[in-house]
């Protein structure tokens, strides 16, 4: 199950739960339940109510990405002569090094 995270917008409170997908947007519809000391208010505590905002997930970086259009991919030197390294130390590895 992914876990999703949420802001308060009102106090910046932050927590995350455990949702599936489907129900994602609940803790999103339900005010701030954060208790706020205020010492100038009777009672001194009281809910935020703020509203609650999912944050938006930064996705991942991934090395595969890095390629811009007429530049073709390719692997760096210092990747292939690691890997040709690895291939050396292991026995009969049958692993490509990629050219
Ligand atoms: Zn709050």
């Amino acid at each position: 199950m992914p876990t999703y995270d949420y802001k308060c917008e009102k106090c910046g409170h932050e927590f995350e739960d455990m949702l599936p997908i489907s129900r994602r947007n609940e803790p999103t519809k339900v005010p701030c339940t954060m208790r706020i000391l205020d010492a100038n208010q009777d009672p001194q505590y009281f809910d935020c109510d703020g509203e609650v905002k999912m944050k938006v997930a930064v996705p991942g970086f991934a090395y595969d990405n890095i390629s811009s259009p007429g530049h073709k991919k390719s692997t760096p030197n210092w990747m292939k002569d690691k890997l040709k390294e690895i291939k050396r130390q292991t026995y009969k590895s049958t692993m490509n090094i990629p050219e």
